[in-house]
Formats: C-alpha cells, sequence, structure tokens
C-alpha cells in the first residue's frame, strides 16, 4: 500500500512539474569549440542539452545553466555566448505574443509579421478554404495523442478526385521550431495569391494537387505556447517521469539504426516502436490514402540546409545525383530569392546520423521523392 502511494505521488510530482510553466531562468546558449570525445562527454554532462542539430567535433550550439559555466572553463572548453539570459528571451517573445494583435484578413501579408498559435493557423486554413471554395479545401490527417485533429488544406483547381501528380508539405514534427509552420502558411498564402496573379503557379495548380498540414504535432506545439517554450517531442506520457518521443525518430524505415536515442528522457527518443505514436501513424495513413503523392518536404530549424535521404546511414541513395541536383537547384533559389546561404547534402553525411525520420520512410518505404529543410537562422 505504502509503495503504491509513494509510487502515485511520484507519478503526479513529475505530472505537476511537467505542466508547470518552465522560465528558463539561469540559463544561457552557448556555442562550445568540440575538440575531443572528451569535450563531448564533459559538455553533455553539463549541459541541460544540445542546442544544435548537428553533434560531432567542432562548433556545437548548447543550453547550459550560467552556474555550470566555471566548470567548462575549468575543463579547457572553450566556447562563446549566444544568449545571455535565455529566461529573458523567453519572457520577452512572450508578453510580444500576449500583446500582439490578432492577424489579419486572408493574404494580408500582416499575419505572417509574428508567430501564430495553432488555433490561429487553423482559424486560417478555414478563412483560406471559405473564401477561394474553388481552390482551397480543407484536409485532416488523423489526430493526436491528445485528440488535436491534425489540420490542412488541399490547394488546386483540378477536379477532387482527379488523378493528377500531388506534393505534400508539411511542418511542426518539432514543437519549438515555429518557423515551420509559418513557413508552410507562407507558403500556402503564396500558392493561393499565386493562383489568381501568376500564370506559373496557375498552371501548377490546375495540373497538381499541392497538400500543407503546418503542424504536425499539435500537441507539443500547443505546450510551447503555454508551458515550455524550448520543448520539442510530441505529448507521450512515457510513464517513468519523462514526456514525450520524437516524431521524427520514429518513422517505421529502418527504425532503431543510429541517431536515435532509447531512452525516454532524451529528446531524440525513438518510441516504443516504429510508428508507436499517433502523430506518425496518422501522417503515415496520409501517405497511404493519397497514393498520388508524387512529392515531400517536412520543414524544420535551424541550420539553413537542404537535406536528402537517408538520414540512417552515409550510403548514398540510388538516386544521390538527382537529389543532389534538386537540392541543389533549391539552394540556389533559395540564395538568389532572399540572399540566404544553404547547404544542400545529404542527412547523415551533412548533418548527422539519423534513423526513424520521416524523409526516408517517404523515400525508403514509398518511394517518394522526399526532403527536409532546416530553415534559418544558423544560431545567430
Ligand atoms: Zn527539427
Amino acid at each position: 500500500m505504502l509503495s503504491s502511494l509513494l509510487a502515485l505521488c511520484v507519478a503526479s510530482t513529475a505530472f505537476a512539474d511537467d505542466s508547470a510553466v518552465v522560465t528558463y531562468d539561469g540559463e544561457c546558449v552557448i556555442r562550445a569549440d568540440i575538440r575531443s570525445a572528451r569535450d563531448l562527454r564533459t559538455l553533455l554532462a553539463i549541459a541541460e542539452e544540445e542546442f544544435s542539430h548537428r553533434i560531432d567535433l567542432g562548433e556545437v550550439d548548447f543550453r547550459v545553466k550560467r552556474a555550470r559555466l566555471a566548470a567548462l572553463t575549468a575543463a579547457g572548453i572553450r566556447f562563446e555566448m549566444r544568449v545571455p539570459d535565455l529566461a529573458e528571451v523567453v519572457r520577452n517573445e512572450r508578453v510580444r505574443l500576449a500583446t500582439a494583435a490578432e492577424g489579419g484578413i486572408a493574404g494580408d501579408a500582416s499575419w505572417f509579421a509574428d508567430f501564430k498559435t495553432i488555433a490561429q493557423i487553423n482559424a486560417k486554413l478555414d478563412e483560406w478554404a471559405i473564401a477561394h471554395p474553388s481552390l482551397v479545401s480543407s484536409v485532416t490527417a488523423g489526430a493526436s495523442l491528445e485528440g488535436r485533429v491534425v489540420r490542412g488544406i488541399r490547394i488546386s483547381s483540378a477536379p477532387m478526385g482527379a488523378n493528377v501528380p500531388a506534393v505534400l508539405f508539411d511542418a511542426g514534427q518539432h514543437a519549438r521550431e515555429w518557423i515551420g509552420p509559418m513557413t508552410a502558411m507562407f507558403l500556402a498564402n503564396a500558392l493561393i495569391d499565386g493562383a489568381s496573379s501568376n500564370a506559373r503557379i496557375a498552371r501548377i495548380l490546375s495540373t497538381c494537387e499541392i497538400f500543407i498540414l503546418p503542424s504536425v504535432n499539435p500537441d507539443g506545439y500547443e505546450h510551447t505556447w503555454t508551458t515550455a517554450r524550448l520543448w520539442r517531442k510530441n505529448r507521450r506520457d512515457n510513464g517513468n517521469g519523462t514526456f514525450g518521443v520524437d516524431p521524427n525518430r520514429n518513422w517505421g524505415f529502418q527504425w532503431g539504426r543510429g541517431g536515435a536515442s532509447t531512452d525516454p528522457a532524451s529528446e531524440t527518443y525513438r518510441g516504443t516502436a516504429a510508428f508507436s505514436e499517433p502523430e506518425t501513424q496518422s501522417l503515415r495513413d496520409f501517405f497511404y490514402a493519397h497514393p498520388n503523392i508524387v512529392g515531400h518536404m517536412d520543414y524544420h530549424s535551424y541550420s539553413q540546409l537542404v537535406l536528402w535521404p537517408w538520414g540512417y546511414t552515409t550510403t548514398a541513395p540510388l538516386e544521390a545525383p538527382a537529389f543532389d541536383a534538386i537540392a541543389d537547384r533549391m539552394r540556389a533559389t533559395i540564395l538568389a530569392n532572399g540572399g540566404q546561404p544553404y547547404i544542400a547534402g545529404q542527412i547523415a553525411t551533412t548533418l548527422y546520423i539519423a534513423s526513424g525520420s520521416i524523409v526516408d520512410w517517404v523515400y525508403g518505404d514509398r518511394a517518394i521523392t522526399s526532403l527536409t529543410i532546416e530553415l534559418r537562422d544558423t544560431g545567430t
């Protein structure tokens, strides 16, 4: 009896801690110069979490308590300060967003002036579908663990059910990467505007279907707005006081290989099995339900990279030359239009080994051309 009561107390304490607003008091973000495996071990022991997508020798960003910086110096690790007071940055953002006006009408650029909640994103999707009934229709991709419907839109002037090629853009697998959903929404806005003002876009939309799913981990996204700004995973209760499975390590192609953690506390926890999570199951089923999808893009941040499979191995895929050509053209187009330098390459050789990612499954299981973009910035 006592032990089960104690277990209950521990469980409820863990839950209470997890639902308390995280302030990041006393924390900072540093860019460390990792010169050896020993340096890396020291940092992983001292830091709250690694903040870069790439964990290797060289420059890596970490979230660290300022009180632990002396230990880094004592260990001879060089670092530069990137964000001296993380709590202040998170607090200021929260205040700014709380006082920001609601977004404008469809097509109004001011809607994109700042980040939007999941409710605001869904309202905008509805607004587009109502304003452009012959072009935009609502689609859903199942529901999240907490029961939120994963919402999206189909943009096409081709008749519904016409067997035309489709391209799917998704964002928000990682909850804290807020620029992803906004970029997917910006793309939707550009296509909707372009349908009536740009002959090339009008032609594409009359011969293709574009699916846009701006927030495919809505529970995690909501959690970043209400509780923990830097939450990355979904909201799975792992049953041991930790929460969250990394959706982008849970996909069922070469699941459980390198670059995915078996530790439920890890930010890259792969889950108990491939497709153990409702978010990955329902997005997988969306691909099954739309066999006309021939292209796929998955948005993340940050690092400014255009990436293609494989993530689970450094071996190049058979179609590496084609991927290389597509990714390099994207890189060049981004540079020409916004002046931002991106680097293009295979995930495992450009970023790091990562198994269970969406692009590996979409390409490996469905034979669909699939890329990931790590959006701005570079951690500056
Ligand atoms: Zn990500």
